[in-house]
């Protein structure tokens, strides 16, 4: 994991992030702000549980930023015939999309092209997207077989020689990112203190160096200072590094898990999409051609990794295969390697086996270590509520005391987004469409604070590149109210500059020195009126 840029400001506000960890009394730390760490700790803070959260590198850094941004019923596991796995997936993403986070979480229709010699025969994908659409009670419509001029007049790039029909089902798709934003927003709402870039490097023991976990050591990566932080229960939610921890909690323990490395590119779209295509490809896997913030995201492989997670990436052998594995069913012209914008990689977390890793479940499992550490590894995206609430069960053996909140909390900003670009419309009626419907969908009734901010200082409504839809005051929110330090995590995770293939140099050294001001500016700037609250650091450390 990189370090991180350093200003005398910044050290200030590390300050006060070691102040709050320090003095704060907590039930549990939560290692690891990916989503499933942030999942847990929403769930826990909301059912009254004092939690920190820390994070090595940026809040969902890893993993939950390279996933394929699919809230779905899993279609492979219907092909793997876990019925019950697909209908509970489909009410998750149902919950999600309806009530949860209607703003974040949009529906896409997939195609499964079917061509001649192809793995798949017509009966089979018919009968299959029949079922898939009956697990999820038909509510986007039934699933079906549709006609090439059908498909072709939905996807424009798809190739037709050969093709003798389509499978249509449909599913869900997010910004992994600004979901898991939204997350830790929530966990901060409900009392949870987070903090990134602060490296677990041990564990503090009850009673002798041997004794119960009874919190962690913490490595600032921004200051490099070191110090701890006390908690009744620790949760390892480290993803790929779930073995790591599980070492330093008890050096004999043995391997749990095994990775897998899944790639993805992003490449730019020449003609708009109204679905998406799910292409089967022999052995089994499927690669996915996605209609995603405006561009085509493509991918993903499957290959088992063994080498240090914080260096998995998406190689140039990669970016052929998945260009060549698209190409079976996206015409050639789409798929130009100068039309890639960017690209990335994550690990799958597998439970250890001695199958192929394409065909190995994505089971979540948690389990106790010999001196109380709480680990979580694998599982989806898909039902991160779910597998935090299953954490916290798992806590409850050691916290007997809490009462889990099981209700369907939504998360910050949830609202109809085409609700909030209405009224964004009529506040802003200078805003361009798109800007309009960007901040509408990745903040919901958020993109009202985000107004204000541009009220109050008309040059953050600038666009941040021309091509793109993001704004400067997206900006300056990531630096006050979503703890970016780094240039990437604004252009990365909190907007969509990178993935858009925008991020000149200009513009990341313009970003770091708005990060470096405003966080400065956020330690004497009033309660921002307009969100409701003070930022989140500052309400961390009681500021
Ligand atoms: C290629 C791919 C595609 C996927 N696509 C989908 C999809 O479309 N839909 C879906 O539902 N699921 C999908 N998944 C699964 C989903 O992305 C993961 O299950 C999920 O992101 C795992 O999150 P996590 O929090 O466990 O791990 P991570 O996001 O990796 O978080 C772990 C965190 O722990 C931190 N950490 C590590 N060591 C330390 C330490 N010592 N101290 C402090 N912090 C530490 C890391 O910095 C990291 O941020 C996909 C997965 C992959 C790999």
């Amino acid at each position: 994991m990189r370090g991180v840029r350093t200003s005398s400001r910044l050290l200030e506000r590390r300050r006060v992030i070691r102040e709050s960890l320090e003095r704060g009394v907590f039930d549990i730390v939560v290692v690891g702000g990916g989503i499933i760490g942030l999942s847990t700790a929403w769930q826990a803070a909301r059912s009254g549980l004092r939690v920190a959260v820390v994070d090595a590198g940026d809040f969902a850094g890893a993993t939950s930023s390279a996933s394929t941004k699919l809230v779905h019923g899993g279609l492979r596991y219907l092909a793997m015939g876990d019925v019950r796995l697909v209908y509970e997936n489909h009410v998750e993403r149902r919950v999600l999309s309806d009530k949860v986070a209607p703003h974040l979480v949009q529906p896409v229709p997939f195609l499964v092209p079917l061509y001649e010699g192809g793995p798949h025969g017509r009966m089979k994908i018919g009968a299959g997207m029949l079922m898939y659409s009956a697990l999820s009670k038909f509510e986007d419509g039934p699933g079906k077989l549709v006609s090439v001029k059908k498909a072709a007049a939905l996807v424009p790039a798809l190739r037709t020689e050969g093709l003798r029909g389509c499978g249509l089902y449909y599913d869900h798709q997010m910004n992994d990112s600004r979901v898991a934003l939204m997350v830790a927003h929530a966990a901060a709402d409900s009392g949870a203190v987070l903090a990134n870039y602060l490296e677990v490097v041990g564990f503090r023991a009850a009673g002798g160096p041997d004794g119960r976990v009874a919190g962690v050591e913490v490595r600032d990566r921004v200051d490099g200072s070191e110090y701890g932080v006390d908690a009744r229960v620790v949760v390892n939610a480290t993803g790929p590094w779930v073995d790591r921890l599980r070492s330093m909690e008890d050096p004999g323990s043995a391997p749990s898990v095994r990775l897998s490395k899944g790639a993805h590119v992003v490449v730019r779209q020449q003609q708009p999409w109204q679905a998406a295509l799910t292409i089967p490809l022999e052995g089994g896997r499927v690669s996915f051609a996605i209609p995603w913030e405006g561009q085509l995201l493509l991918g993903t492989t499957d290959e088992p990794y063994d080498a240090d997670p914080a260096e998995v990436s998406c190689t140039d052998a990669d970016v052929v295969q998945i260009l060549a594995e698209a190409g079976q069913a996206v015409a050639a012209e789409q798929l130009a390697p100068d039309d890639v914008l960017y690209r990335f990689a994550g690990l799958r977390v597998l439970p250890l086996g001695d199958g192929d890793t394409q065909h190995a479940k994505r089971e979540t499992v948690i389990s106790h270590g010999p001196r109380g550490l709480v680990s979580v590894a694998g599982g989806k995206w898909t039902t991160f509520r779910r597998i935090g609430l299953d954490v916290l069960e798992k806590v409850h053996d050691l916290l007997p005391d809490v009462e889990i909140d099981r209700t369907d909390a939504v998360l910050p900003g949830a609202a109809d987004p085409d609700s909030v670009a209405r009224v964004l419309r009529a506040s802003r009626p200078d805003l361009p469409d798109d800007v309009v419907a960007h901040l509408a969908r990745h903040y919901g009734t958020y993109a009202h604070g985000l107004a204000a901010l541009m009220a109050a200082d008309e040059s953050l409504a600038r666009r941040i590149h021309p091509d793109g839809p993001d704004v400067w005051a997206q900006v300056v929110y990531a630096a006050t109210d979503e703890w970016a330090f780094e240039p990437d995590d604004v252009l990365r995770r909190r907007t969509t500059v990178q993935v858009r293939g925008l991020a000149t140099p200009e513009i990341r050294s313009e970003v770091a020195k708005v990060l470096a001001s405003r966080s400065a500016a956020a330690l004497t700037e009033p309660p921002r009126a307009w969100f409701g609250r003070r930022p989140r650091w500052r309400q961390a450390a009681g500021a």
